[in-house]
C-alpha cells in the first residue's frame, strides 16, 4: 500500500531538530535543555540563548497549555491545504512556557487566545509524525 502525503515535510536528520522529530514520532513533545544552566528553549539552537552554552540535551516537555496567538487561513500556501480550508495554525504555549507552531483541530467556536489545547501526533508517513493541537469543545 502507498500513503501519499502532499503536504511539505520536515527534514527529520536536521542536526538541530532531528532529535525533536524522533521524539514526535514516539509521540513525545520535547525541547532542548542547556546543561550548564537548565534553561529549556524551542525550537532548538546549537547555542544556548541564556549562558552561550554549546553543551545541550534533550527532554520531555507538557504536551498541554493554551493558544497564545493563531490565524485563520483562508487561502492555500501550498497546494496540499486546498481541501482543508479555512485552517486554524496557532502559536501554543505549552505550561513549561514554550511557543510551539501548529495546525489546531476541534471546534472553530472554541478557538481563541487563551483557549486550552492538548497536542496530538499523526503519522504522515513512516519517518515524520507531526504534532498538533486539540482544542477542547
Ligand atoms: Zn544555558
Amino acid at each position: 500500500m502507498t500513503t501519499t502525503y502532499d503536504k511539505p515535510l520536515p527534514d527529520v536528520d536536521d542536526p538541530d531538530m532531528g532529535p525533536f522529530w524522533a521524539a514526535t514520532r514516539q509521540g513525545r513533545l520535547t525541547a532542548q535543555r542547556c546543561a550548564d544552566c537548565t534553561t529549556l528553549r524551542f525550537p532548538a539552537t546549537p547555542v544556548c540563548g541564556t549562558c552561550l552554552s554549546e553543551d545541550t540535551g534533550w527532554v520531555d516537555v507538557s504536551g498541554t497549555g493554551t493558544i497564545w496567538s493563531y490565524a485563520v487561513y483562508h487561502r492555500a500556501f501550498h497546494p496540499g491545504f486546498r481541501g482543508e480550508l479555512p485552517y486554524v495554525v496557532a502559536i501554543v504555549e505549552n505550561t513549561d512556557g514554550l511557543h510551539y507552531t501548529g495546525r489546531v483541530f476541534g471546534p472553530r467556536s472554541a478557538v481563541a487566545v487563551g483557549a486550552p489545547v492538548s497536542v496530538r501526533f499523526d503519522a504522515v508517513t513512516p519517518q515524520v509524525s507531526l504534532p498538533s493541537w486539540v482544542v477542547a469543545g
